[in-house]
């Protein structure tokens, strides 16, 4: 493979030199088995360090949609949509825009992903409430959507077993921020779905795998031309990754703040972001008053009675949701700083990995979750802080783990004697 025609994970210039072929070759055998991790990982490092043509990455993303099948829903007395973020921390957008729109009259038949190195994953924190499947049949996952106009479920054998399989090995091998793989990624879930129109949310940031937005806008447009191949109306969107979104990042604190932000009481920043992407999801369906239309879903707790019943169709215990003895961690510690100032900068990748270290995410593959971890924020950037004051709690249930994080937390917040202009959210 030659650096010279593949400008490092952004490359859109051709020729292609790994064939068709090659490409269905290693993606098929891996997911078969007959290809090993090892092998699989020099493969993806290879990609990661050196990029993929434009015609490879497509015909990545082709062969990752046929390892499984391609969902129809025909018919339809509605706008089929989705709404995926390239990951971030303490991203729950999923939970509280998912239901809105199928409030407002669309279908979501959303296939989400596990946690990738520091950011958070959709399906781990659905896993967090007790019976909560996230690997039904088809049939199952299709009756969902047309009952209650959302489901959320994970690739399974059937759907994207490629984007599974390889996706799980990217987690733990360094080869996650790469545009080739990552448009494969999101795109073949998007494709095999059968929606009509996509949001896709770019998130650039210090705790994004796009840090610049000159590299998120590569990624945009990366996705925006081989999601156009398939027929797909896309908005892209970037917003900003500086801190993390919301006041709890982990696993189930980040559910039950969700249910604050469909009860009307949820952070502004979630909520900021939230609208924004709804606004160009519910115009992509053709909405008019879209804005109206989502703020009444809230209101009328439509959107937040839509989002129950999709975890009840899911096997997912809604008493749980009530009870705030549940996933209560054993073992909480308080961040404070000793001095005074105004929060400059959060080193949001170093809190993503803190959440991985509590046991949010996983360092090795078979690794088990802490559904009780997690991190509350009481300030942000911007905020003035006194030494008293408590800027964020981490917790978990295992002392060592607790005990581990301490020490990985030095320089997390940094401190200015000057109030710093709050990160802007929406990028673009
Ligand atoms: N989301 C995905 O589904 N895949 C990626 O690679 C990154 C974000």
């Amino acid at each position: 493979m030659s650096s010279k025609d593949k400008v490092i994970n952004n490359s859109l210039s051709e020729p292609s030199n790994l064939s068709n072929l090659q490409i269905d070759y290693f993606v098929k055998e891996y997911t078969n088995g007959k290809i090993c991790d090892k092998e699989m990982e020099k493969w993806l490092k290879n990609i990661f360090h050196y990029g993929m043509t434009y015609n490879e990455t497509l015909s990545y993303t082709q062969a990752l949609i046929n390892s499984g099948s391609r969902i129809e829903f025909p018919d339809l007395d509605g706008y089929l949509i989705d709404k995926h973020s390239t990951g971030g921390v303490g991203d729950k957008v999923s939970f509280v825009l998912g239901p809105i729109l199928a409030a407002c009259g669309c279908y979501i038949p959303m296939l989400a992903g596990r946690g990738l190195e520091h950011t958070g994953g959709t399906i781990d924190k659905l896993e967090s409430i007790p019976g909560y499947r996230t690997q039904l049949s088809l049939n199952e996952f299709k009756k969902i959507v047309l009952k209650v106009g959302i489901s959320i479920m994970c690739q399974t054998g059937e759907i994207c077993p490629a984007d599974q399989k390889i996706y799980a090995l990217r987690d733990v091998s360094k080869t996650v921020a790469s545009n080739p793989l990552i448009c494969g990624s999101i795109l073949s879930k998007k494709i095999a779905e059968g929606i009509e129109g996509l949001v896709l949310d770019i998130k650039v940031g210090n705790g994004a795998f796009m840090e610049s937005m000159d590299a998120a806008l590569k990624l945009g447009q990366l996705l925006g031309k081989v999601g156009k191949n398939y027929g797909i109306n896309i908005s892209i969107c970037y917003t900003s990754m500086e801190q993390p979104l919301g006041n709890n990042c982990g696993l189930w604190c980040e559910i039950i703040e969700s249910l604050d932000c469909l009860k009307g009481r949820g952070p502004q920043d979630i909520m900021d972001v939230v609208f924004y992407l709804g606004d160009k999801a519910l115009r992509l369906a053709g909405y008019k008053d879209v804005k109206k239309k989502m703020i009444k879903c809230i209101e009328d707790r439509s959107a937040l009675n839509i989002f129950l019943k999709m975890i009840e169709s899911h096997g997912g215990d809604i008493k749980s949701l009530y009870d705030p003895e549940y996933n209560k961690p054993l073992y909480l510690k308080k961040y404070k700083i000793d001095k005074v100032g105004y929060i400059k900068s959060i080193d949001t990748r170093k809190i993503g990995n803190s959440l991985v270290k509590l046991g949010c995410g996983r360092e090795r593959k078979n690794d088990k979750l802490d559904f009780t971890a997690g991190f509350k924020f009481y300030k942000k950037v911007g905020d003035f802080i006194n030494s008293e004051d408590i800027i964020f709690e981490y917790f978990c249930s295992n002392q060592r783990k607790i005990n581990q994080v301490q020490k990985f937390l030095d320089k997390v917040i940094i401190l200015d004697v000057e109030q710093t202009v709050e990160p802007n959210l929406i990028l673009s």
